[in-house]
């Protein structure tokens, strides 16, 4: 049974960078078949926020990717407590009672003599009455995982052969001095428990992996299989890090674009298949592979949303938008050709209503100083509406009789005319679609 996780922390919105950690989660456990958990990862009581929660549970739920079950690690502090208590008594948990200052300059002095920063253990030397002393001075210190010093190996589904030496790792604090319970040994205690078989994370976490494993491993699990995905950059390589909070998944929606044209851009980029609109996440869910994935950073170009987006709404059929087309108030009789006329010709669903309103209402027209005398000439042309099919060839066939122009040179004026704008849907399909005649 497969069982994957998306474990965010609600520290702040979702962006791009998670939704591929997700996306990548979700598609593992969709194609098997199998479990994909939401897992919250509040244990930081001061930045966690339930807002951020509800917004995780509404951009997932906006984009199609459903969970089966949903867990709180704030709810499972006991589980964690446990497991602690496991590790001290097998000698692999100690309490450090460096402050940051101190560890600051313990790091500054090991790479001044050319040696890696890694933590030396001072506390293990600790004797008992030193360590009353120090907890008496300093209050409660922070419980480190007592590392072995060997190798951790593992094949990783993307990277694939890693090998870590973990005396090149500081052993890592799982608790903090004032009691609160870390994300490292929160989520082996979850993936343990949890049954995940599969982690798909940011390459970021490669060394966090490498100690989780002989976490899991001393509390006597079994590590799940792991994948590390490349860090997305801007299109030039550059850094997303910093810029990764206007990529938030809401303003994306905000902007227009569509789940479909969102999803179909993440599942694949970075991996060896093309970029494809699809219509559906199971259509994106059979071409998907793991290992199809590469090591190398991923570039991603928040640009490429729009003709994907456009494509996207191209393709949609009326059913799909009947709804939403109804409550612009658009009549029933002319929905489907309007949707027809409009699909192409819109970047995002919100440009519908203000087209709509040009039909309803009448455009205010686009005139150019030159064209001024022409454009009204041929508005006293036009008759009233209701319009036929063949409205536009009929007025258009007039008004070059009476003025005497033809190609674009007629065509152009009397389009900006119609519709306020420089660009738009063939002008007989839109003429037919008038309810009211210009405002001039
Ligand atoms: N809460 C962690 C993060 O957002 C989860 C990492 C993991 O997948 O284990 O980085």
């Amino acid at each position: 049974m497969t069982v994957t996780r998306f474990a965010p922390s609600p520290t702040g919105y979702i962006h791009v960078g998670n939704l591929r950690t997700a996306l990548m989660n979700w598609m593992i456990a969709r194609k098997a078949g199998g479990t994909f958990i939401l897992r919250i990862d509040d244990t930081d009581p001061e930045r966690s926020k339930q807002e951020y929660v509800d917004a995780i549970k509404e951009d997932l739920e906006w984009l199609g990717l459903t969970w089966d079950k949903i867990e709180t690690q704030s709810s499972r502090l006991d589980r964690y407590a446990e497991a602690a208590d496991k590790l001290r008594e097998m000698s692999r948990f100690y309490e450090a009672f460096e402050t940051p200052t101190e560890l600051d300059l313990k790091r500054k002095k090991q790479l001044n003599m050319g040696k890696p920063p890694v933590y030396d253990r001072a506390a293990l030397k600790l004797t008992d009455d030193q360590t009353e002393a120090l907890r008496a001075e300093r209050g409660n210190g922070v419980w480190r995982f007592k590392l072995d010093h060997e190798r951790i190996n593992w094949t990783d589904g993307i990277l694939g052969d890693l090998s870590i030496d973990a005396s090149s790792v500081s052993d890592p604090v799982l608790i903090r001095g004032d009691g609160q319970v870390l994300y490292t040994i929160a989520s082996v205690v979850d993936d343990t428990e949890m049954g995940v078989t599969h982690v798909v994370r940011g390459s970021d976490h490669v060394t966090n992996t490498a100690t989780q494993i002989q976490i899991i491993e001393a509390l006597g699990g079994t590590p799940p299989k792991f994948a590390h995905h490349s860090l997305l950059t801007g299109p030039q390589g550059e850094s997303l890090s910093k810029r990764l909070g206007t990529l938030a998944i809401r303003d994306l929606r905000e902007n227009g674009v569509e789940p479909m044209a969102l999803l179909s851009l993440m599942a694949r980029l970075g991996s060896s298949q093309p970029v494809e609109l699809r219509a559906s996440l199971d259509e994106l869910v059979e071409g998907f592979e793991i290992s199809q994935f590469g090591a190398a950073p991923t570039k991603f170009d928040v640009e490429d949303l729009g003709p994907l987006t456009h494509r996207h709404l191209g393709t949609l059929p009326f059913s799909e938008m009947a709804d939403e087309i109804a409550a612009l108030g658009v009549p029933a009789e002319i929905a489907p050709k309007f949707w027809d006329v409009m699909r192409e010709n819109i970047n995002t669903r919100a440009e519908l209503g203000p087209w709509w309103d040009v039909l309803r209402d009448g455009a205010t027209p686009l005139v150019e100083n030159d064209d001024k005398e022409f454009v009204t000439q041929a508005l006293n042309l036009l008759p009233a509406p209701p319009y036929s099919e063949d409205a536009w060839s009929t007025w258009t066939a007039e008004v070059k009789e009476a003025t005497g122009r033809k190609g674009k040179g007629l065509f152009m004026p009397l389009r900006k005319a119609l519709t306020g704008r420089q660009r738009g849907p063939e002008m007989a399909d839109f003429v037919s679609l008038m309810q009211s005649k210009p405002k001039l």
